[in-house]
């Protein structure tokens, strides 16, 4: 069985923490300890675990991403988005996080951010806990 967390992003590149959410479905679905893999199903978003604290960090990483892939290269892509595509492949489409007594054994400044790379668009994150045997 899967969950289901629906996202609506506002701009064109968004990080969104979503760590609360991730922790919501955990409490509603009642895992205690196992594993959770929060997954994206699209091609021009990601997901990635970074420090929640300081905005600053996320601000940093989606500027670099800039500089790491240029608006317009030499891209073939007839949409014209490859940039979304591009850096929806460096940060990745999942995360797993263990799960002990009900909580997302996060480190004390990691939070969960669903990135945005072609909004704002509806978007799904699919939540699929493991129970531990
Ligand atoms: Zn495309």
């Amino acid at each position: 069985m899967v969950e289901y967390i629906n996202i609506k992003s506002l701009s064109k590149e968004q990080f969104i923490d979503i760590t609360r959410l991730v922790q919501g479905v955990i409490e509603r679905v009642g895992l205690k300890d196992g594993l959770c893999v929060v997954y994206v199903p699209h091609t021009t978003a990601g997901i990635i675990i970074n420090e929640d604290a300081d905005p600053d960090v996320i601000g940093d990483i989606e500027r670099h991403l800039d500089k790491l892939v240029p608006k317009f290269g030499d891209y073939r892509h007839i949409e014209g988005n490859s940039q979304a595509h591009i850096k929806s492949s460096l940060v990745g489409h999942s995360v797993a996080i263990p799960v002990e007594s009900g909580k997302l054994l996060l480190g004390r400044w990691q939070g969960i951010f669903f990135c945005e790379f072609d909004g704002p668009r509806s978007r799904q994150v699919i939540v699929k806990l493991i129970k531990e045997v």
